[in-house]
């Protein structure tokens, strides 16, 4: 459940950026090592039982969770466990760290995964809603490593992507709404094209990466970390 977590941690921050990241089980070859320890741990950050501390990172890669923390792998809807730690909200958090974000206290950002200070993620009805990246968070980590560039599928006119337009980044369509599916930016064109009456699709970072197939593109607005394409 914690390496989905982190695998899905991973995919929401590289939907933003042009970083890909590939999972090694070599730690000597690794750029992000990643461990479960609880007290000393063989660096200068030991964990204590007197002042809770659920992770640290930085950006040399090191991304180290205590172990002695309550971890709950959240879905969304359930329901908060009051002595549990959302493990979604610390792994995206800590790797924000080891990408080079420092913490965002702003009040302008009270949904930054950068805040300082954990908090439980919940929707209007107080049910667990995955951290996502707010809109500081994704300028945050642009303003580090630029704009991703969402490329076609390059295989070629043999598949169900042929005949799709370019990506038109951070647009959203209004409206028009089919039905949507996990997905990463190059596999919503195939979704569209074998989806009755799809003719445009928006892809976003929602739970790590969802199509949202439209039936039309006529209303356009701009929304950051969205991309938009037609068939
Ligand atoms: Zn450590
Ligand atoms: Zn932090």
């Amino acid at each position: 459940m914690k390496v989905k977590a982190l695998r899905e941690a991973f995919d929401i921050l590289s939907s933003q950026i042009p970083r890909e990241f590939e999972e090694v089980q070599n730690e000597n070859s690794a750029d992000i090592k990643i461990k479960f320890v609880t007290g000393q741990h063989s660096d200068t950050q030991p964990f204590s039982r007197n002042k809770i501390i659920y992770a640290h990172a930085d950006t040399s890669g090191i991304l180290h969770f205590n172990d002695d923390t309550i971890w709950k792998v959240y879905e969304n809807g359930d329901k908060i466990m009051p002595a549990a730690v959302d493990f979604n909200w610390v792994a995206l958090h800590e790797l924000g760290h080891v990408l080079g974000l420092p913490h965002n206290n702003d009040i302008k950002a009270p949904d930054s995964i950068m805040r300082e200070d954990y908090k439980n993620s919940v929707d209007a009805r107080g049910f667990y809603l995955r951290p996502r990246l707010d809109l500081a968070d994704i300028d945050n980590i642009k303003k580090i490593y630029g704009e991703k560039v969402v490329r076609q599928n390059r295989t070629g006119a043999k598949n169900a992507n042929s005949k799709c337009s370019e990506y038109k980044s951070n647009t959203d369509i209004i409206g028009n709404n089919l039905i949507n599916k996990p997905g990463q930016p190059e596999n919503c064109c195939g979704f569209c094209r074998v989806t009755k009456d799809c003719e445009a699709f928006i892809w976003n970072s929602h739970n790590g990466g969802t199509c949202w197939l439209k039936s039309g593109s006529a209303i356009t607005a701009p929304a950051d970390g969205f991309f938009m394409g037609t068939i």
